[in-house]
């Protein structure tokens, strides 16, 4: 078949998700020759999340299992101390219920979790007071007690961004608005054919490849080769609605039906509502919304209706099927599944934040050694892009001085905006002073498109970041679309028409 150009390399992986990326990563950092082709834009599938919880292990909620339990909670400590900037403190709030009367099971599930976790970084868990603490205040009077613990936030879609900067800067090439069509077996191992948005195509001979496709990697499986993965399927929905919770406190809550429901403030004036996995074959993105409306209404004061609703989504994610596959690898939420004829295929089954980077380096230590690679792993003691804040290991004292170091840099910048440096040392950390490299004062910041978002800052995530449109800046790059009206994506993406014109008509 006709091939606009050809490319070789070692690994080849499908999709840009967090997955995708963070094997990217990993690769690259070995010394593979890594390419990455995401069909959109990076993390706009499950990684598109914004503010969501790393390790996600509700206390109670399953069987103690220690050493699932001591991992996680390593492994979101390793996260929060490589991305300092893109993480916070979460401060999760469960009001206790008829059906927990008692609490003996929260209690020891909190005890073992204030056991295994280390103190340096985030605040113990404990029983509340509901009557008495700001987070009581917004919850009906017969939740008068529960628990509070912690976990990290972390911006899911930033994260992904920079796993693949990281990849980049480590030697990947990655292929945004690039879908993988086809793959096939070939002397070297696979030749893949590729299709970016122009029509243009890619083929790629490559001796091993990932499928990281998020949701759609069975499918991509069964297109491809005619093959299925051993996962089902769960659909999960997010509901935002315009009413701000007066703290930062998130809350976990259980809806009639016994799933997970998870209320989670988010800026400015948001709230967003979440259900963990139905496992039907359709989603009911109108039941599944009702469902959350009616759980917050049986634990708040304030009511919500659909017609609260400003944003909805449901969206397919993969579990692993296999019990016992998932019980081989090292976090019990994701499983790796090789297909190993000839050349490696691995295929990515679930997984969560929490576990996307010990997940990456699992899968990489499969393929590097089939591949007669040796370099060991690394990605532990590695800051992500702009997370040496204070020196190039990770640290403690990045997440618990992260304040210190907003201040250092409104006083170095003192001639710029203080909001827009606070927002600029969260997204970019210690990169923001490549942000501000060429720029003296206020004007050298360049034109302002929208409130808040000037032109150095448009041209980086356009030049460094692959951003190619508004969406992709107002929504996976920056979380700036909640504060603008629905008109700012239409001027920016003409902005960005416009400024890609020039550059053309200037270079031909
Ligand atoms: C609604 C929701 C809420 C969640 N909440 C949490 C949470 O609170 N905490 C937590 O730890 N985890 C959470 N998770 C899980 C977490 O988001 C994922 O584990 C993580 O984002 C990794 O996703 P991924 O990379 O495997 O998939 P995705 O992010 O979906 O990436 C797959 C990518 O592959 C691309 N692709 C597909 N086919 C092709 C092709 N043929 N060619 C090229 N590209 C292709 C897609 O466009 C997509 O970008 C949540 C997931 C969902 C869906």
């Amino acid at each position: 078949m006709y091939m606009d150009s050809m490319l070789d390399c070692d690994l080849l992986v499908i999709g840009g998700g967090l997955n995708g990326t963070a094997i990217a990563r990993d690769a690259a950092g070995r010394g593979l020759s890594v390419i990455l082709c995401e069909q959109d834009d990076l993390a706009c599938g499950a990684s598109a999340l914004g503010p969501a919880l790393i390790h996600g292990l509700t206390p109670g909620s399953q069987a103690i299992d220690f050493p699932a339990l001591r991992i996680a909670l390593t492994e979101r400590d390793i996260l929060m101390r490589c991305a300092p900037h893109i993480s916070k403190t979460a401060r999760i709030v469960m009001p206790q219920t008829g059906a927990e009367r008692s609490g003996w099971k929260m209690r020891t599930a909190l005890r073992l979790q204030n056991l295994l976790a280390g103190r340096d970084l985030l605040p113990a868990a404990r029983e509340i007071d509901l009557l008495h603490h700001v987070a009581g205040g917004a919850l009906r009077p017969e939740y008068s007690h529960g628990w509070i613990y912690s976990d990290g936030w972390i911006d899911a879609a930033r994260l992904t961004v920079l796993n693949a900067l990281d990849a980049a800067e480590g030697g990947a090439k990655i292929l945004t608005r690039t879908a993988c069509r086809e793959i096939q077996r070939s002397q070297e191992g696979w030749h893949a054919s590729l299709r970016g948005s122009r029509g243009i195509s890619t083929g790629i001979r490559t001796r091993a490849l990932v499928n990281a496709a998020g949701g759609g990697a069975d499918d991509f499986l069964q297109a491809a080769l005619g093959k299925r993965l051993s996962a089902r399927a769960l659909h999960l929905t997010q509901i935002l609605v315009r009413r701000a919770l007066s703290h930062d406190y998130a809350y976990l809550l259980h809806a009639a039906d016994g799933r997970q429901v998870h209320v989670m403030p988010q800026e400015p004036g948001y709230t967003l509502i979440s259900a963990l996995g139905s496992e039907e074959a359709e989603a009911d993105v109108e039941a599944d919304s009702a469902l959350l409306c009616e759980t917050v209404n049986r634990y708040f004061t304030a009511r919500i209706a659909p017609q609260d609703i400003v944003w909805s989504r449901s969206t397919v994610w993969l579990s692993p099927l296999d019990r016992q596959a998932r019980a081989r690898q090292v976090h019990a939420d994701y499983s790796l599944e090789m297909d190993s004829e000839e050349a490696p295929l691995l295929s990515v089954i679930g997984g969560s934040i929490g576990s996307a980077r010990q997940l990456a380096e699992e899968a990489v230590n499969c393929i590097a050694s089939r591949l007669g690679c040796h370099g060991g792993a690394w990605t532990a003691d590695a800051c992500l892009p702009g997370g040496d804040l204070y020196g190039l290991a990770p640290s403690s004292r990045s997440i618990v001085e992260f304040s210190n170091f907003v201040q250092a840099a409104k006083q170095q910048y003192s001639w710029a905006p203080a909001a827009l440096i606070a927002r600029w040392a969260r997204c970019y950390g210690s990169r923001i002073h490549k942000l501000l490299a060429d720029c003296r004062d206020a004007k050298d910041l360049g034109a302002q498109p929208l409130p808040g978002l000037y032109e150095a800052e448009l041209r980086y995530l356009m030049q460094a970041e692959w951003a190619q449109t508004a969406a992709d800046i107002l929504w996976r790059r920056t979380r700036l679309g909640l504060a603008l009206p629905k008109e700012a994506e239409a001027a920016l993406d003409g902005w960005i028409a416009e400024s890609t014109a020039q550059e053309f008509a200037a270079a031909v």
